[in-house]
């Protein structure tokens, strides 16, 4: 049930952004909130274009978890 994709990134629980494991804020949103237990890599480059980006929520571009927990 629970893959584990690399700890090499975490992603934030607010915006699901992926940053580095060293990151201490969310250049996103500002959030310290994050989370190692993520899937699903999203890599957004367009997010006005991007279908997945709406659908997720994401606004700027950047790497996004599908799943952030
Ligand atoms: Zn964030």
């Amino acid at each position: 049930m629970s893959k584990r994709t690399s700890s090499r990134f975490k992603c934030c629980l607010k915006c699901k952004m992926l940053l580095p494991s060293q990151a201490n804020v969310c250049p996103n949103c500002k959030s310290s909130d994050f989370s190692f237990d993520w899937s699903g890599l999203v890599i957004v480059f367009d997010p006005e274009g991007s279908v997945i980006a709406k659908i997720l929520n994401i606004t700027k571009p950047g790497k996004y978890a599908i799943k952030c927990r």
